[in-house]
């Protein structure tokens, strides 16, 4: 049902007033994870003030050890529908679990399925009967074919309303977190009708590089970018070691407009 020849002229998916797939790159930013009322608060006011078309944060956390911050959960979203309503702008938050996705989608705007979750077809199943929009991130030990093929079960369910997110895959490289496959971004576009978005954030893992990749995809053909962005990346309870600054985040928007000018 993905395939580009289905619908050569693309995909355009709707997460609240953003149009991903339009020709334009959307920028959906904010912290890692949502942690209280006025970190979320205040991150939501830097990705609205420079610009970004909707609201990232994570209320339910997957983590990799069991003793690490697992999310604010139902209280996290909570604040993510708060910083909607104070700023504006569309929510986008990870469901990690089908029976969770009927009451999640009830608040969220977008549905984020992360990397450890793309192949979880339950979960799949049930974000696409869901009827929302869907960010699909791709697993970091799976192929652009088992992306495309679990993009497929939401599908599937009726639901075209779907974004594959590249985010970087395992490769014998440690310098960076994980290694953005940049051409799966190109590959994924012209297989594809579905919009491509890039998380530079978890791919890379270091603040310095988030606007080169960021400059990257766009050239690519990415249609969405995903950034992590935190007011005291130092004390976040989540992923802090790779948020930008907000000053960082306002440089980067600056460069990406410039980009779209052409200039
Ligand atoms: C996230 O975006 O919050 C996240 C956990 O990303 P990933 O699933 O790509 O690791």
């Amino acid at each position: 049902l993905g395939r580009r020849e289905l619908r050569p002229g693309g995909t355009i998916v709707r997460i609240g007033d953003a149009a991903v797939g339009d020709g334009s790159l959307n920028v959906f930013a904010g912290p890692c994870a949502v942690e209280n009322q006025q970190q979320m608060l205040a991150c939501a006011d830097i990705a609205a003030n420079y610009g970004s078309v909707g609201l990232r944060g994570g209320a339910f956390k997957p983590r990799t050890s069991p003793y690490s911050f697992q999310g604010l959960k139902w209280a996290g979203l909570e604040l993510l529908a708060e910083a909607r309503q104070h700023t504006g702008l569309p929510i986008l938050t990870e469901v990690l679990d089908p029976r969770h996705v009927e009451r999640v989608a009830e608040i969220a705007d977008g549905l984020q399925i992360g990397a450890r979750n793309m192949q979880n077809f339950e979960l799949l199943t049930e974000v696409g009967r869901s009827g929302r929009p869907v960010v699909l991130k791709r697993g970091f030990g799976c192929t652009v074919d088992e992306t495309l093929a679990a993009a497929e079960y939401v599908l599937a369910q009726g639901n075209d309303q779907v974004i594959l997110c590249e985010r970087g895959i395992r490769t014998f490289e440690h310098a960076t977190r994980f290694t953005l496959d940049i051409s799966a971004v190109a590959l994924m576009k012209q297989r594809s009708h579905l919009p491509v978005m890039v998380d530079p954030s978890h791919s890379v893992g270091i603040p310095s590089l988030v606007e080169p990749v960021s400059m990257a995809a766009a050239a690519a053909g990415a249609d969405a970018l995903l950034i992590d962005v935190h007011t005291a990346p130092e004390q976040a309870l989540c992923d802090g070691k790779q948020a930008l600054l907000p000053t960082d985040f306002g440089s980067l928007m600056g460069k990406l407009e410039l980009l779209a000018m052409g200039l």
